[in-house]
């Protein structure tokens, strides 16, 4: 089978709305909403780097979007677009209609449709770009929390971690809860709704994806604040919960991969019911730095640690 016939069979959707020209000519035609701005971001996936050859395709082309999507739930964008560049080691079709099969069932889910890309022979990767969209001065930012805001987090932290702590076989977790955890790790749900809700309500927000220690960090030095959080306040699921209280606090702080939602709001601030937990977790202080602590308020020794690809 030929490049040509691969983009056809695998990658080719029916037109949809907003798209003008979507897969097959040279660029991709977009039809913006009036007035609104451009949200842009790209996630790269390399083999052996962020998943294991062994994965299964419809996984990884579920996952490939879901990170790209969770930057722009994090910015509280609406998604309308996305390009794939695909390198392939060699055609294999059964990989192939997997792979298309979790990407573009996701894409379907978030009304965000391939359109364009780019296919090559090389060692496997994966490079998406995504397009969204967000009124004028309403994205979510990683620069807008105040002191006294209230610190959130979406679903549950640290699975994913854990699951990748059975793989390395540095810890053993018996069957269903090792599927439950690997799901975590495999399947991410981006919090696109979500994100798009806390429009007007967060003051700053940032997704989950190198730990959270790292990534709250983040907000707190692009909105120049400090903050408390309380580890045991972090939500956790039960598999997690039953691990020794150090693995637990390694995967809630530093583990990765979980692509939930960390925002700052206003201290009582109402917040949207979307069908997702949100768990109260800190509050941001004029203090710089992060304090972690537990529920009794003692300090809980941490090094800000999360995952940088050109230090671990
Ligand atoms: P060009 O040579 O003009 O860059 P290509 O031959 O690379 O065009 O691609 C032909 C068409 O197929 C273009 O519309 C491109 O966007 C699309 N395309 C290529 N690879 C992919 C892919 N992996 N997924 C979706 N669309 C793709
Ligand atoms: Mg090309």
């Amino acid at each position: 089978m030929g490049e040509f016939d691969l983009i056809r069979r695998y990658f080719q959707r029916p037109a949809v709305a907003g798209v003008e020209v979507g897969v097959g000519d040279d660029c991709a035609v977009l039809v913006p909403t009036p007035g609104a701005r451009w949200l842009v971001s790209s996630d790269m996936l390399v083999e052996g780097r962020h998943f294991l050859s062994t994965v299964d395709p419809v996984r990884l082309g579920h996952k490939a979007l879901a990170v790209n999507l969770s930057d722009l739930a994090a910015c509280g964008a609406t998604p309308r677009g996305f390009t794939l560049a695909l390198a392939l080691p060699r055609v294999d079709e059964a990989w192939l209609a997997g792979f298309s099969r979790g990407l573009l069932a996701l894409a379907d889910a978030h009304a965000c449709p391939l359109i364009g890309g780019d296919t090559t022979q090389g060692p496997l990767n994966l490079c998406i770009t995504v397009f969204g969209e967000a009124p004028p001065g309403r994205a979510l930012l990683r620069g807008g929390a105040q002191v006294g805001d209230e610190i959130w987090v979406s679903g549950r932290l640290g699975d994913a971690r854990l699951a990748l702590e059975v793989f390395r076989g540095t810890v053993a977790v018996d069957g269903a809860g090792f599927e439950e955890v690997r799901a975590a790790m495999e399947l991410p749900t981006p919090r696109v709704a979500l994100g798009q809700a806390l429009r007007g309500i967060a003051t700053a927000a940032i997704d989950v994806s190198d730990g959270l220690l790292g990534d709250l960090g983040h907000i707190l030095a692009a909105s120049n604040v400090g903050a408390r959080i309380d580890v045991d306040a972090l939500p956790r699921s039960a598999v997690l919960a039953a691990q020794p209280p150090a693995l637990q606090r390694e995967c809630l702080m530093a583990g990765g991969d979980d692509y939930e939602l960390v925002f700052t709001t206003p201290a009582g601030a109402q917040l949207p019911d979307m069908g997702v937990a949100l768990t109260r977790i800190g509050v941001i202080e004029a203090e710089p730095g992060l304090r972690v602590v537990d529920a009794l308020g003692a300090a809980v020794e941490h090094g800000l640690c999360s995952f940088d690809h050109f230090k671990s």
